[in-house]
């Protein structure tokens, strides 16, 4: 067998591994490259091996770096089946249609505005394959085995990064290979702890915060309900710009608690993100894989509006009266929150708060390292609203957490990949797990080919 790292090799986006048997090609993850131009010029490559002779493919989660490339394998010619936990589908159903959408208007804005080398600037993908591309979606469920071909199984197991997400372990009769996919948390107020692999030959672990130590989840409550008291003390309104899958619900969930507890003022509550609210809906149908009851969940959303239209956003950002939103895109790239920041952004009553990392060039990175403006829709806005940056808040286990991932293995993994990090993290991971358990493992280059 061989195993090609074709992404998430030295960086975190783009998952794509291909496994290629005597006679099966089977690709894990299929991922966008993201952020740095570099990066997302790969995604208009050539693919390096041809699709229709790929035979399945397997999905650890939903998340667009691990799902966000395969209407482009479908529009280049891939007709087999995809795999996933029924969640894990949902939300890449969500998240691909979102993705056409944004492919296809920046595709058009490049020809209004002319600034693509391509004439006519053509999208990645559009509607269309986003649509035939979850025709090929085949639900699995976890922990049932899935027979890829004579004696070459799969199986799905529960890994607690968002709902629905897995890590997939393939079984040949000499080998067992195990890809851990996002790994995460142990303690989380949504998703129980993650599953822990007992056995492997062949391992390959996520290192996102190889080197980190994350602060306690619950840190976010004090935090949260300081920025509510004080924004509330002025008359003004919190903004919080959050990722629609699973950010944002956790954020409900504290703001629920908090409110329950009397720690913060009864204010009106809004869920503002379309992809957001189709998440809602699903953690209303996926009860085995989260920890809210069906109680919990209607008490918990029946505290939130949720916006249904454009229409309604305006009328809400342009109403003084103090209220909590929450709106995409998390690092302020686009969706709602720009509507918001375009009206309100010059008020210095109201708070914007960051609720998670802040990729370099997002305009969420502009305003941490002090930008006290803004262009949105074409026009520089003033940013004069209170800046907070809520901490805390990872869907990733730590480096403590993804140590005590591998603490079932009773032998080190003869061959330990280390992916989907920055390079100083992996190599932050890689050193402690040699001084404190003594495995050897490699930080796999793009592209690299290993026999397994
Ligand atoms: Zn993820």
């Amino acid at each position: 067998m061989k195993l090609k790292f074709l992404g998430a090799a030295g960086t975190v986006t783009g998952s794509k591994y291909l496994l290629e048997t005597a006679h099966k090609r089977i690709l894990i993850d299929c991922g966008l490259f993201q952020g740095l131009k570099a990066l997302r010029l790969l995604n208009w490559e050539k693919p390096p091996v041809d699709p229709e002779t790929i035979d399945a493919i397997l999905l650890t989660h939903g998340h667009l770096d691990h799902v966000g490339y395969l209407p482009r394998l479908v529009k280049l010619g891939f007709k087999g089946k995809i795999y996933g936990t029924r969640p894990t589908l949902e939300i890449a159903g969500i998240i691909l249609k979102d993705s056409a959408e944004i492919q296809e208007e920046e595709a058009e804005r490049a020809n209004r505005e002319g600034y693509s080398k391509h004439k006519p600037a053509k999208p990645l993908y559009d509607l269309d394959d986003a649509k035939a591309t979850i025709r090929l979606f085949k639900g699995v469920e976890a922990e049932e085995e899935l027979e890829l071909d004579r004696g070459l199984k799969a199986n799905f197991f529960y890994n607690g990064h968002i709902l629905g997400s897995c890590f997939i372990e393939i079984k040949t009769p000499q080998k067992t290979l195990v890809f851990s996919g996002d790994i995460g948390r142990e303690e989380d107020y949504l998703l129980y702890p993650p599953k822990k692999p007992k056995q492997a030959d062949l391992m390959l672990i996520e290192t996102t915060y190889g080197g980190r130590k994350h602060l306690d989840e619950a840190s976010v409550f004090p935090e949260l309900e300081r920025i509510v008291k004080e924004t509330y003390e002025k008359k003004g309104s919190v903004f919080i710009a959050s990722f629609a899958v699973e950010r944002a619900q956790l954020l409900m969930y504290v703001l629920w608690q908090l409110y329950k507890q009397g720690k913060i003022p009864k204010l009106p509550m809004v869920l503002d993100s379309p992809m957001g609210a189709s998440v809602v809906r699903l953690f209303k149908e996926a009860h085995a894989w989260h920890k809210l009851s069906d109680e919990e969940c209607k008490e918990m959303c029946g505290l939130f509006h949720i916006v249904s239209s454009y229409k309604e956003t305006l009328q809400i950002r342009e109403n003084p009266t103090p209220r909590i939103v929450i709106a995409g895109a998390g690092m302020l790239t686009g969706g709602r929150i720009l509507n918001y920041l375009e009206e309100r952004g010059p008020n210095e009553a109201d708070s914007l708060v960051l609720a998670g990392y802040q990729a370099e060039g997002t305009r969420g990175r502009d305003l941490l390292h002090g930008a006290k403006e803004l262009k949105i829709y074409g026009r520089m806005i003033p940013i004069n609203m209170r800046l907070e940056q809520l901490e805390g808040l990872s869907a990733h286990a730590d480096q403590e957490g993804l140590l005590s991932w591998l603490d079932d293995l009773t032998d080190a993994p003869e061959h330990l990949y280390l992916v989907h990090g920055e390079p100083s993290q992996s190599e932050a991971f890689q050193e402690k797990l040699k001084s404190l358990k003594g495995w050897n493992s490699k930080i796999p280059s793009l592209g690299e080919e290993v026999d397994v």
